[in-house]
C-alpha cells in the first residue's frame, strides 16, 4: 500500500472513504466518486470535487457490482436511470482519454 505525501493540510481525519460496492476502504483520490447534482441526475464526478452527494466505488467491476445491488440509489437516495448510467459511463471514458 502506498501512503500519499502529506501535502495537504491536516484535515483531522484523513480523507477515506468507502467503496459502496464491495466496502473497501481507499483514500479518496483512489476512488470513483458518483455524485448527484441539483436536478437529479447522477453522473461520474472526475474531479472529486462537484457539489452534491456522493459515492464512491473502487473499480468497474464495483460500479456494476454496484448497480445490480441498487447501492448507488441508496447512497444517494435517487433512482438511477439508464441515462444516468450512459451519462456515468461518458464521464468514465472521457477521464480514461484525458487521463
Ligand atoms: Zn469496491
Amino acid at each position: 500500500m502506498r501512503k500519499s505525501a502529506p501535502t495537504e493540510k491536516q484535515q483531522g481525519m484523513k480523507r477515506r472513504r468507502t467503496c459502496v460496492a464491495c466496502g473497501r476502504q481507499a483514500d479518496k483520490a483512489a476512488l470513483l466518486r458518483l455524485v448527484r447534482t441539483g436536478t437529479g441526475a447522477v453522473c461520474f464526478d472526475g474531479s472529486g470535487t462537484q457539489a452534491g452527494r456522493g459515492a464512491y466505488v473502487c473499480s468497474g467491476a464495483c460500479l456494476e457490482a454496484a448497480y445490480k445491488a441498487r447501492r448507488i440509489e441508496r447512497a444517494l437516495r435517487v433512482p438511477l436511470t439508464q441515462e444516468d448510467r450512459d451519462r456515468i459511463a461518458e464521464g468514465l471514458f472521457g477521464a480514461a482519454l484525458e487521463a
